[in-house]
């Protein structure tokens, strides 16, 4: 049970997981349609197909050329702003394809399949930290067609028993230590990307989107987890899955959260540089604070996070200031 299908692979937290899914002893096969991936984030040596979900006569033939065994879903869409302005591109890419790709595991009878969700399915938190058991509501378009992809989940297990790990990420961050892969997206709208660029005098300011939230400093605060301790967790929950042949969800968090302000100075003080912060409006679909409770990825996969937010902000700076593409 080693062949691996990681569909949006050459993306930011995808070529993490192939990257480490080889270096654990896996057959990764990245399938991306480039619409938002690097084809230079995956090794040359991992098979590549360049295609799309809406495509299932690919599919078909890339589970069979390779014997896939499970399949990683990591081609979403996932800004939260523009899934307010655009939603169809959302539940289209998000939603529709993903029903398309989960129908063609079925007819070709792969029965293991681990989905990335994310925080944004729970909306505006009723408790500090948010569990698996935590009720989902979600304020924006992005959490929803994720949510809809989790209900569709359980039901497609009751019917037809495909298996699957619901993967909840916080905010993923940082990259790899080898600085040769990290967060790239062709229009940037994460904080920590901006903020470092702004630093190294590629943006001219850094906007915080809010300061009025409910929180001791006004600005949002969010739950940066490193993106190989993500990888991490999806080499657990699929040995996991595979060992006990058993649906399962998990959020994947640090439990510790970091405002809008704190990062920035931070940043601030990790490059040393100083730059023009700028005071701006809410922006629609956020909520004032998301902070995972890890507790159960702790006691079902023995996941825990290893990077300190110095440490994620650090491996950004790095990959920022080494990146190829
Ligand atoms: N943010 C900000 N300025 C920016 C980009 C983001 O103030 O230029 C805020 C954003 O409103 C949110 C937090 O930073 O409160 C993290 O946003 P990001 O887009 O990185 O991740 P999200 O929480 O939306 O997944």
């Amino acid at each position: 049970m080693k062949n691996i299908l990681v569909i949006g692979g050459a993306g930011y937290i995808g070529s993490h997981v192939v990257k480490m899914l080889k270096t654990q002893g896996y057959k990764p096969v990245v399938y991306d349609n480039l619409s938002t991936g690097f084809k230079e984030s995956i090794d040359k040596k991992i098979p590549f197909v360049k295609g799309d979900l809406a495509d299932k006569t690919l599919l078909k033939k890339v589970f069979r050329k390779y014997k896939i065994n499970a399949v990683m879903h990591f081609a979403a869409f996932a800004q939260v702003g523009e899934s307010v302005k655009n939603p169809a591109k959302y539940y289209q890419n998000n939603l529709a394809k993903v029903l398309n790709l989960l129908d063609s595991m079925i007819e070709n009878n792969i029965k293991y399949f681990v989905f990335s969700s994310t925080a944004a399915t729970f909306g505006n938190p009723i408790t500090k930290t948010i569990s698996e058991t935590h009720p989902q509501n979600p304020i924006n378009p992005y959490g929803q067609s994720k949510l809809f992809v989790e209900k569709v989940l359980k039901d497609y297990d009751l019917a037809y028993g495909l298996k699957s790990t619901v993967l909840r990420y916080f905010n993923a961050s940082g990259a790899d230590e080898s600085a040769k892969i990290g967060e790239a997206h062709k229009n940037e709208t994460h904080l920590i990307p901006l903020v470092l660029q702004t630093a190294l005098g590629k943006r001219k300011e850094i906007k915080i989107f809010g300061t009025d939230y409910p929180t001791p400093d006004g600005t949002c605060i969010r739950d940066y987890v490193h993106v190989n301790d993500l990888a991490n967790a999806h080499i657990l929950a699929l040995k996991y899955m595979l060992k006990n042949n058993k649906s399962e969800d998990f959020n994947l968090g640090s439990s510790k959260g970091a405002s809008v302000l704190e990062i920035i100075k931070k940043v601030q003080k990790i490059t040393g540089k100083n730059f023009k912060v700028v005071k701006d409006k809410r922006r629609p679909g956020d909520p004032a604070n998301l902070i995972a409770s890890s507790k159960k990825a702790k006691k079902i996969l023995n996941w825990k996070t290893t990077y300190s937010i110095d440490k994620i902000i650090k491996t950004a700076y790095q990959w920022e200031l080494k990146r190829k593409y």
